[in-house]
This record gives C-alpha cells, sequence and structure tokens, in this order.
C-alpha cells in the first residue's frame, strides 16, 4: 500500500462525509444515536483497500486498547457465525467503545454512508432505494437526493489499483471482526 493510494482512499472518504452532512442538514438531521445503533448493524465489507486502511488505523491504537477489541471480535465472530439466523442479532461492532468508533477517521464506507435515504444505480436495473436509517424517520420529508454511485464507483476504482499492486484477488465479505482477526 503506498501513501497515494491512501491519500485518494481518504479524498473519497472526505467528498462522502461531505455529501452527508450536507444531505444531513437538509433533513435538518443531527445523529444523537438511538436504539437502533448502526453500529449494531451486520455490514459486511467487500474491499481490500478499505480493510487494509482500516487495519492501518487499527495498529495506532494503543496496545490494550486493540488487545479489548479483539476479545470482542472474537466473541462478536464466535456468535454471528454460529448462529443459524445471525441477520436477527444486534450485536455491537467490536470497534465500537462507549459509543465510540475507535477507528473512526479510518472506518469504512458503509459505515459513512449509512442512515440517510439514498438510491443507487446499477447498469440494467431499476434505481435501488433506501429509506434511511430508523424506518420512519424520514417519511414525513420530501426526499433530498443522495446517490451513492458515484462514491462505489470511486472506491471501484481504487481497489482495482490497489488489488494490482498488492496482488490481492477474489472476493472478499467480512464483517469488522472478519477484518480483525483474519
Ligand atoms: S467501524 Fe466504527 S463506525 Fe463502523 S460499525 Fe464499527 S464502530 Fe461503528
Amino acid at each position: 500500500m503506498t501513501s497515494d493510494q491512501f491519500s485518494n482512499l481518504s479524498d473519497i472518504y472526505k467528498a462522502m462525509d461531505k455529501t452527508w452532512d450536507k444531505t444531513a442538514s437538509q433533513y435538518g438531521f443531527l445523529c444523537e444515536g438511538c436504539e437502533d445503533n448502526c453500529c449494531k448493524s451486520l455490514f459486511f465489507h467487500h474491499t481490500f483497500i478499505e480493510k487494509a486502511f482500516l487495519l492501518h488505523g487499527f495498529e495506532l491504537l494503543a496496545p490494550d486498547i486493540k488487545k479489548e477489541a479483539l476479545t470482542r471480535a472474537k466473541t462478536y465472530f464466535s456468535k454471528t457465525f454460529s448462529d443459524e439466523d445471525s441477520t436477527s442479532l444486534k450485536l455491537m461492532c467490536p470497534l465500537n467503545k462507549e459509543g465510540k468508533c475507535l477507528i473512526y477517521e479510518f472506518r469504512p464506507m458503509i459505515c459513512r454512508l449509512h442512515g440517510l435515504p439514498h438510491e443507487l444505480h446499477k447498469p440494467g436495473s431499476p434505481p435501488l432505494k433506501g429509506p434511511g436509517c430508523h424506518a420512519g424517520l424520514f417519511d414525513e420529508h420530501p426526499y433530498f437526493p443522495f446517490d451513492r454511485t458515484p462514491f462505489y464507483k470511486e472506491i471501484a476504482q481504487v481497489e482495482i489499483q490497489f488489488r494490482q499492486n498488492s496482488g490481492k484477488n477474489g472476493r472478499i465479505k467480512e464483517t469488522v471482526a472478519q477484518m480483525l482477526l483474519f
């Protein structure tokens, strides 16, 4: 991983955050936490570059904090993948400590894009629309366009470059716990 690739990814993340903040302000929405905590969602992440960036952030943590997080990751992994219907589990991400993300600057795309009503355009398919977090929260509002497509495309580009440089290949579909453990 070169610093340039981290820097490209970081720039994409900044643009995501900026767009998210702008859209949230159109709704007058300020996330102050809720029962339906998005860090309890079963998110899967699909790029090696995001995993590398997350692990880079993780390595900067103090040894005792890392050790605790790894213990939580083991528990998370065993509960998630031993349960027949893991989608019904609402387990807190091992990197969330006392309500805060330990690697906030390094968190993956889906953690950044979550929460707001959005759309995603895939070639040959009708647009996918998402209602945003906490079902119903945004129902009373007109939709303010939040198109995730350009961000997915940009992440795909840096992922291609990363794979070429690192020799990584194949499919990746991992929770944060798996990223930390494997
Ligand atoms: S990586 Fe951070 S923001 Fe994403 S789910 Fe885990 S604690 Fe939450």
